[in-house]
């Protein structure tokens, strides 16, 4: 159904909506990072029989398995009855959300305080990030081989962190700055401790902080230098308004698309096509490197299973594969906000609890950037969404010359495979703390069950 309020349309699902919603927030709430988002999803899928992919095993239809990226992204399938060169059925989502980075040698002490220099990462308010609590989470690897995983600020008896911001009464000169000069980026830093190591002349704080380091981490101010830590904000996900019917929490991009795509997998039955969810990282930042979408991890995963399946020419085939697959690049979208409303056109804009929206396009200017899906394929999209009672909408990111953004639809869209955009609307897009409707979550996952049937 197409414009409806999915509230009003499945007042006896509500039980159900609200069910949904609560794994979704569990899963959120531990899944910050996308090292974490990784590993969680591997724990789910392993639950539900699927396998880690084995090039040598004979793989037969019906088969479930999953091939994992250097731990930052994955794919994971079920395997069709029909040859896998018709082509697969895939949801791609990114599971990375804009956040700050510690930098490579950030430890530094000044006015009493040890710091954490950042870096921040994707396209963040720089305001937003101070005088909040944040937590630590990523990896440090010794030279030995060992790697030690931090977590520090999400347990409730853990210590937060913070980045200062200026008292009011002192603020005149910044606050006559715009709101992207008044916070620089290299005042991002991470305020973790106070306590000086007595004895100590220079750095005595700093050096305590070593001490806690090498004491309860067993780790030295080297090993930093390796080291993979993401600053996130420290908050569980939470209901949001007095009838909880939406979300709060870090991360909603694209976490919430990912994580219905990769539920509405593990929930489908075995069909004709191949059926797969794709979850990339780096999207932030332009789908770059190793494990972003534009790296040559899916189709050589493709390749890979070709092989397994005993195609001759694994790589052609998998490129034919690619050619006759179709996909909704599973993304956030921005939803109306009542304060904001004036940079939409409200005729194609996302309405949150209108359902799972559609967009055509994306990027900025004159569609520059974007996919822009083609007529054949959208129809054929809503036939689905018709056939099983999904709420969908279609909408653009914001009026024509207001701004923009992309996905990785464009790069899927490269491989000459029929992409569009199916997402869920979001407020706050990029904050520390995103909004989402539990019907539009529930509306997802319902829209890529019945894209998985297609
Ligand atoms: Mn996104
Ligand atoms: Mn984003």
């Amino acid at each position: 159904m197409y414009r409806k309020n999915v509230w009003l349309q499945r007042n006896d699902q509500k039980d159900e909506i609200f069910k949904y919603a609560e794994n979704y927030k569990e899963f959120l709430t531990n899944s910050k990072t996308e090292r974490l988002f990784v590993k969680n999803s591997i724990a789910l899928l392993k639950q539900h029989g699927f396998e880690e992919f084995t090039i040598a095993k004979q793989y037969k239809p019906g088969d479930k398995f999953y091939i994992v990226n250097k731990k930052k992204s994955l794919a994971a399938f079920i395997l069709g009855s029909e040859d896998i060169t018709s082509g697969l059925l895939i949801l791609g989502a990114h599971i990375d959300s804009p956040r700050l980075d510690i930098k490579q040698s950030p430890l530094y002490e000044k006015d009493g305080f040890a710091l954490l220099d950042t870096h921040y990462y994707g396209g963040i308010k720089k305001y937003q990030w101070t005088a909040r609590a944040l937590a630590i989470h990523g990896i440090v690897c010794l030279k030995d081989g060992t790697e030690l995983e931090i977590h520090i600020g999400d347990n409730d008896n853990d210590p937060v962190f913070g980045i200062g911001d200026l008292l009011i009464h002192l603020s005149k000169q910044q606050m006559s700055k715009t709101l992207a000069q008044a916070i620089e980026g290299e005042n991002l830093d991470l305020t973790i401790a106070n306590i000086p190591l007595p004895d100590k002349e220079k750095n005595p704080v700093k050096q305590n902080v070593l001490k806690i380091l090498l004491d309860e981490y067993h780790i030295n101010e080297e090993d930093l230098l390796s080291a993979e830590l993401e600053v996130v904000p420290a908050m569980k996900t939470k209901d949001y308004g007095l009838d909880r019917s939406m979300i709060a929490g870090y991360g909603h991009d694209d976490k919430v698309c990912a994580y219905t795509s990769l539920t509405a997998l593990i929930d489908s039955k075995p069909q004709k096509r191949t059926l797969c969810c794709l979850l990339t990282d780096k999207e932030e930042v332009g789908s770059i490197g190793a494990t972003g979408a534009h790296s040559l991890f899916f189709e050589n995963a493709i390749a890979d299973i070709c092989h397994s399946l005993g195609k001759k020419d694994a790589l052609y085939s998998a490129r034919v594969c690619l050619t006759n697959s179709k996909m909704l690049s599973s993304d956030v979208s921005a939803g109306i906000d009542p304060l904001y409303d004036s940079v939409n056109d409200m005729k194609n804009a996302c309405k949150i609890s209108e359902g799972i929206v559609f967009n055509k396009y994306t990027g900025s200017g004159g569609k520059s950037g974007s996919n822009d899906a083609s007529a054949e394929f959208i129809a054929q999209v809503f036939a689905a969404m018709e056939k099983d009672n999904v709420n969908y909408q279609t909408a653009e990111l914001g009026k024509v010359d207001a701004g923009g953004g992309g996905t990785i639809a464009y790069i899927l869209g490269n491989y000459n495979m029929d992409v569009i955009d199916a997402g869920i609307g979001v407020l706050n897009m990029h904050a520390p703390m995103e909004i989402v409707s539990k019907a539009d979550v529930y509306e997802a996952y319902k829209g890529y069950l019945a894209f998985l049937k297609i």
